[in-house]
This record gives C-alpha cells, sequence and structure tokens, in this order.
C-alpha cells in the first residue's frame, strides 16, 4: 500500500521515518510555506514543568517525553541538537505571586499524586543559587526547578528524520498539495495545485494548520487555527550558554540557551491574526522587553535571526490524531500547539500504529470530535 504525506514538519517527517522503517511505501510532499511551525519552534522538551491539566495531555506528554531517548538513539548518526539542561519557572521580583503559586499547586498536586511518575522532582530553589546557574538572570523573587529538561533543535531534527527515511527508501518532493482525491470511495492518491497527480492509497495529513484545508472536503471541520508565534535568536559572548538553565517567565514567555552561544527568546502567543507568518513592531517589542525583564544581562546580545511560525492549535487544546471518520484510509496528525516539539514524534507514533498495527489512539485526540 503507497503512502502519501502531506506536509513536512514534524508530524510528518517523523511519520515518514517510522512508515519507511517498517518497510512500507512511502511518498512525502512538502513545501516550506512561510509560518511553517516546526522551522521556528525553540525547542523545549519538558512535560514535567507544564501547568496544563487536562489528564489525556498531561499523559500524552509525560509518554512523549519518555520516547525521546528511543527517537535519539534511533537518529544517532545525525546532529538534531539534543542536549539534557534545567528548566526553572521564576517569578520576578515585584511580580505578584498568583501565577506562580497557581503553577506551583498544580505541579506539586500532580507530583503528589503519584499519577505521572517522574525521574526527579520539580522543587522551589534559592534564588541566589538560580542566579550563579544562570549569570544573565534579574532579580528572581521565587523559583521552581526541575533538573532534566532537554532541548532540540526543531529544523536539525526534521533535516535528520527526512535523511532517515530517505535512506530506508522514503521520497520527498518538494510540492504544494491541492486536494485529496478519493474515487469510488476510496483514497486513490491527491492532486498538486499544478495539476500533477500522485497516487497513493492512503494519505496522512501533516500540514500543520493548512491540515484544515486539506481535510474540509471530506465534511469535517478539524477546528484548527494558527497561533503566530514571533521569537528571536541572541548570541551572547558571555561563556557557558550550555550549562544554563531553560527560564520560563510568568507571562508564557521563555529563554533557552545552547553551546554555541545562541539565545532563543520568545516567543508571542498571537491567537487573532489567522495566516499572516510576519513580524510585528508589537511582537518584536513584547519578546525583547519581556526576555530583558527576566534576563536583564541579555541587553548586549547580538540579534542574530528572527523566526515567525504559525502554531496549530485546536479549538480544544488537544492534538488530532487518528483515522478520519467516514473516509477510509485518510488519517491525520495535528493540533499540537505549542507542544508539538515535545509532542510530535510520539503523537506520530501512535497513528502509525494505530494505522499499521490496529492499536487504538487515545479517544481524546480523536478528529471524530470535530464531525
Ligand atoms: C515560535 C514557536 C516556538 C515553539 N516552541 C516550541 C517548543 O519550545 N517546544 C515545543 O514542544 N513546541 C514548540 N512549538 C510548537 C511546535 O513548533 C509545533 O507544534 C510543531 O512544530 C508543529 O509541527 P507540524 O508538523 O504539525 O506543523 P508545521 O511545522 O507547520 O509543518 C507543516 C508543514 O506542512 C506544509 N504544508 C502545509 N500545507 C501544505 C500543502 N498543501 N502541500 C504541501 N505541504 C504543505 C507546511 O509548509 C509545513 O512545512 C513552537 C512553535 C512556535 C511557532
Amino acid at each position: 500500500m503507497r503512502t502519501i504525506i502531506v506536509g513536512g514538519g514534524l508530524m510528518g517527517a517523523t511519520a515518514a521515518h517510522l512508515l519507511a522503517r517498517r518497510g512500507e511505501v512511502v511518498e512525502i510532499l512538502d513545501v516550506k510555506q512561510p509560518g511553517n511551525a516546526t522551522w521556528a519552534g525553540a525547542g523545549i522538551i519538558c512535560p514535567e514543568i507544564s501547568a496544563v491539566t487536562d489528564p489525556d495531555y498531561v499523559a500524552l506528554a509525560m509518554a512523549a517525553g519518555r520516547y525521546y531517548p528511543g527517537l535519539v538513539d534511533a537518529l544517532s548518526g545525525y546532529d538534531i541538537g539534543f542536549g539534557r539542561t534545567a528548566i526553572a519557572k521564576v517569578r520576578m521580583a515585584g511580580e505578584e505571586p498568583g501565577a506562580f503559586n497557581r503553577s506551583r499547586d498544580i505541579l506539586y498536586a500532580r507530583q503528589n499524586s503519584g499519577a505521572f511518575p517522574t525521574r526527579h522532582a520539580v522543587s522551589a530553589v534559592d534564588p541566589a543559587w538560580l542566579r550563579e546557574q544562570h549569570p544573565l538572570l534579574g532579580d528572581v523573587a521565587e523559583a521552581l526547578y526541575y533538573p532534566e529538561a532537554a532541548r532540540v533543535d526543531g529544523r536539525k531534527l526534521v533535516e535528520a528524520l527526512r535523511w532517515d527515511s530517505e535512506a530506508h527508501g522514503a521520497l520527498w518532493a518538494d510540492a504544494l498539495v491541492g486536494r485529496i482525491i478519493r474515487e469510488s470511495g476510496r483514497i486513490a492518491g491527491i492532486e498538486t495545485v499544478d495539476g500533477e497527480f500522485r497516487p497513493g492509497e492512503r494519505v496522512i495529513v501533516a500540514a500543520g494548520f493548512w491540515s484544515r484545508a486539506l481535510v474540509a472536503p471530506f465534511g469535517i471541520d478539524l477546528g484548527l487555527t494558527p497561533h503566530r508565534g514571533q521569537i528571536v535568536h541572541l548570541r551572547t559572548s558571555v561563556a557557558g550558554a550550555g550549562q544554563w538553565p531553560i527560564l520560563e517567565g510568568l507571562r508564557g514567555h521563555y529563554i533557552l540557551s545552547w553551546p554555541d552561544g545562541r539565545v532563543v527568546a520568545g516567543a508571542t502567543r498571537e491567537t487573532d491574526t489567522g495566516d499572516a507568518p510576519f513580524f510585528t513592531a508589537e511582537g518584536q517589542h513584547q519578546v525583547l522587553d519581556e526576555a530583558f525583564r527576566v534576563a536583564p544581562g541579555l541587553r548586549p546580545a547580538e540579534v542574530r535571526e528572527w523566526r515567525v511560525g504559525l502554531r496549530p492549535a485546536s479549538t480544544d487544546g488537544l492534538p488530532i490524531l487518528g483515522a478520519v471518520p467516514g473516509v477510509e484510509d485518510l488519517w491525520v496528525i495535528t493540533g499540537h500547539g505549542a507542544g508539538g516539539l515535545l509532542c510530535g514524534p510520539y503523537s506520530a507514533h501512535l497513528v502509525i500504529a494505530a494505522m499499521l498495527d490496529g492499536e487504538a489512539v487515545p479517544t481524546a485526540f480523536s478528529p471524530r470530535r470535530f464531525v
């Protein structure tokens, strides 16, 4: 059976890698649309510090965190920028304690429930000690700390998945898919916007936020909206960035440092912009303002690059995974919003296991909820 994957962000690339390694015939069609989310992603891999409470999401995110080391092993011949590092959630001096307390209560309650065992515990740390760990950090009032988060370079990861899948026979093509074709009640392939037909008896839609338009002709509105994220890459001359903990402020922003001195600060989370993957004066101001508030030591850093991505966010905040109801052999992997670099590879694994081995995907993530 020939499978066509539409979209070569992290979801499509992982699906291609898994299918090709299972000996399946697979072709992946992708154009790097402006706004591709994986290309803009920061790279934080840490379910343990997330204050999301939905139990289905937490279970998925925790399993996704455990899935990463196996993926890293499978791609051991490639540089994907994966590395372990700590993470700290910080309340800056002068900030009201409410939001910090709410996060702490959620994390401690989850920990104490024992429902999601983790290798380490989230715990409060002395702000003075934390400033020793991160020399650019400002005046912290309180901090929570988890010692074993991770970072990954989304671009390098997708490239590695591509090379690995190609080495196992997958075909990658640069093409914009116009529509999925069904003939006599069966999936027959896709047609590109240039009218070119590519045959395939099975189609996986992994086209990020654009998945909605591809599935809509089958009568299902996937409930996906683009959440724009603007993010900056800085370079600091202060030594030791590779060892600095990831910093998370209380306003949804974060600062992630890399061994080469790169410091990524982001990101805006804009929910009402539509398909508009460009930078705004307000967005860039917000990103830098928040970065300097938490880490004033970043002020002299060199600005290397700005990136912008459209996170594929579902209306209920949960990923959309599995078979499209009523359309045999049409599958979807999307809807990860701000957590796709973490959850994506495991989500793709769940969908491929459902497709090839008949395993169940948790019903909370089924596209059926949009019927
Ligand atoms: C600023 C920012 C920071 C982030 N930071 C993190 C983080 O630290 N940790 C984390 O876990 N997550 C993070 N995320 C979220 C994560 O990046 C996304 O959830 C994830 O990358 C989504 O991957 P995807 O493959 O579903 O979609 P995408 O990466 O958007 O890929 C979809 C692909 O499909 C292609 N495509 C679309 N339509 C068609 C078509 N018709 N034909 C062919 N190709 C098509 C697109 O061009 C694109 O290449 C961040 C996102 C942003 C924007």
